[in-house]
């Protein structure tokens, strides 16, 4: 409840307590003050009382006198006035102590009786005219009875008086009690209260300043706590909502430096890498740095783009065995956006996900993309409910990304080498890459045989059946070419229908045999095939004829043409005399 108040509610209620007391004290000394006042007031009219207790008396004795001397004195008349004036004196005194508010029952009684004792002698000192010595008798009779009268009067007002005092001295002290009691009562709520409202702003402050020294100490989960409403609780508050802020703040910068380190260093590794194969390793390290317990694979399209197929695999997490086998079957790819599934069992989610094996679970689909053209998908996989987290969603996407650009850079380059290495009609080396080659060769001194192709009568082939017959011819010898030569041969279209092939570590000895099964598949082929029947002729020599390529190929051309000469259609090996008698002629 007190938490609810704020601050300054709290410092005027604590103000306006204190203003209570104030009032309190001073009502309690108000208090003090009029009982002084009534004592006091008491005294006054005991004071009162005593003078005109003594003013009668004074009058009596007068009264005694002029009675006494009327015996002896003429005339008579003069002495009756005289004991009238006293009379009507003492009438008067009298009714001024009848009249002294006593608030005494036994003082008012020993006033009653003396009152009525004087009055008794003023009777009889009236009565004196008549027998003055009579009187005189009676009056002192009555004087003797009003000495004991007005001495009990003299004893009640002393003790009256006494009383008076005493009770003044009780009132004072009780009054000085009151007061310090009351102060000290005040004092001792208002410091209470004091303490209590101090205690709790010291305590939320040193709650926050802890709180304080842990964050920068670097327990960022550190928090104030504060339940209370007033100013130092907001200030509490906003303490813990700024923590909150530099903690998400901080996780994010530390997760974007993770994420921008982790694409460094995956950029790096690209870089690094120039076929596709080495790419395929540097995803599969970064499946295995992303997350290492979770299945994770990446999915590619083949050239043709019909067909994907699983390239990369997370070696620590394994395949999640997405059994996908069209890029245009799987929704994130058709889609082109990253894509995440709950769990296997909702109603939207991939069917291919749905029908695998085992317990439900969640996944995730990030397409692979290279300006604009679909390569394939990374895929993720975890328990139902729970997907891959969004951190392992964003380095996916980096790595999606990276793996995209190198490998789309990769594929062009590999294409553009292979169209400037090769020849476009029949996807042999051109002339260029096969001389490079054969250079290489000549300069390590390497052991071959080199053959030059020639088709026979091609023209006439192209006149009778056309030039897209041709060139089918040509594709078809190229690929039986391709087909007959092992790796490490060399086959080549020189230009026009003229081709070379070069035999590794081989002689001519090696190579008539080699070249006899090209003639041999090439009749096989054309059997097999609709078109035109055609038949080639070889040129061959071999490494030991000549250190450099353009004398070899003058050799080899020499053979060819010897072949053409006596017929076609045969191997015919060249020599360097037939070359030099045709540079002869040449010339
Ligand atoms: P030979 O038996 O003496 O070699 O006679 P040939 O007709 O084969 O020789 P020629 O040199 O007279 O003719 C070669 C022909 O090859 C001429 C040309 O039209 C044809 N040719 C060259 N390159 C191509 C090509 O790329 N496609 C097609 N269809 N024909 C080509
Ligand atoms: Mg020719
Ligand atoms: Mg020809």
């Amino acid at each position: 409840m007190l938490e609810r108040l704020s601050l300054r509610v709290k410092l005027v209620g604590i103000a306006a307590l204190g203003i209570l007391f104030v009032l309190a004290v001073g009502l309690v000394a108000l208090s003090g003050l009029q009982t002084l006042d009534v004592t006091g007031s008491t005294a006054a009219r005991l004071a009162r009382a005593q003078q005109f207790h003594a003013e009668v008396l004074q009058e009596l004795a007068e009264l005694r006198s002029t009675v006494i001397a009327d015996r002896e004195t003429a005339p008579r008349s003069a002495s009756a006035a005289a004991v009238e004036t006293h009379i009507t004196a003492l009438r008067g005194l009298l009714a001024d102590l009848g009249s002294v508010d006593l608030n005494s029952a036994p003082l008012a009684r020993s006033v009653s009786l003396f009152s009525q004792r004087a009055i008794a002698i003023t009777a009889a000192a009236r009565r004196s005219e008549d027998g003055t010595a009579l009187a005189a008798a009676a009056v002192a009779r009555e004087l003797a009875s009003i000495r004991e009268a007005s001495a009990r009067l003299q004893s009640d007002l002393n003790a009256g008086v006494v009383a008076t005092g005493h009770s003044a001295q009780a009132a004072r002290a009780t009054a000085r009690e009151r007061i310090m009691l009351a102060a000290g009562l005040a004092s001792l709520v208002l410091l209470a209260a004091s303490h209590l409202l101090s205690m709790s702003i010291i305590r939320v402050l040193r709650r926050i300043g802890e709180a304080a020294a842990a964050v920068a100490g670097g327990h960022l989960s550190a928090r104030a706590h504060v339940a209370s409403q007033d100013e130092i609780g907001r200030v509490g508050q906003a303490f813990d909502d700024v923590a909150e802020s530099l903690t998400t703040l901080l996780t994010q910068m530390e997760s974007d430096a993770k994420r921008a380190d982790f694409g460094r260093q995956l950029g790096e590794a690209m870089e690094m890498v120039d076929t596709e194969e080495d790419v395929l390793r540097v995803v599969e390290r970064a499946l295995g740095q992303i997350d290492p317990g979770a299945p994770m694979e990446m999915l590619l399209a083949d050239s043709s783009r019909a067909h994907l197929g699983r390239a990369a695999v997370s070696p620590s997490g394994g395949a999640p065995g997405c059994g996908v086998i069209s890029p245009y079957s799987c929704a994130a790819v058709r889609k082109g956006v990253t894509t995440t599934f709950e769990t296997s069992d909702a109603l939207n989610s991939c069917h291919k996900l749905r029908d695998r094996p085992g317990e439900p679970r969640s996944a995730v689909f990030v397409p692979i993309s290279f300006m604009g053209r679909a390569l394939g998908v990374l895929h993720a996989t975890g328990p139902a409910g729970s997907p891959p987290a969004a951190e392992v969603r964003r380095q996916l996407t980096t790595l999606s990304r990276h793996t995209g650009t190198r490998l789309g850079t990769v594929r062009a380059f590999t294409k553009t080498e292979l169209q400037a290495s090769t020849d476009s009609l029949t996807g042999l080396l051109n002339r260029r890459t096969l001389e490079n080659k054969v250079r290489e060769l000549t300069r390590d001194r390497a052991r071959f045989a080199l053959a030059m192709i020639d088709l026979d009568r091609f023209k006439q082939l192209n006149d009778t059946y056309g030039h897209e017959a041709g060139d089918r011819a040509l594709r078809l010898f190229s690929q039986v070419l391709r087909e007959s030569v092992r790796g490490e041969d060399i086959a080549g279209r020189l230009g026009g229908e003229e081709f070379v092939v070069v035999l590794a570590d081989c002689d001519i000895a090696g190579a008539l045999p080699a070249l006899e099964r090209i003639r041999e598949q090439l009749a096989a082929a054309l059997a097999s095939a609709a078109g035109p029947t055609f038949t080639v002729s070889f040129g061959v020599t071999d490494s030991t004829a000549g250190a450099e390529l353009e004398e070899l190929l003058r050799i080899a051309d020499a053979g060819l043409l010897r072949a053409k000469d006596e017929g076609r259609d045969r191997i015919v090996v060249g020599t360097p005399a037939d070359a030099a008698a045709l540079v002869a002629r040449a010339a």
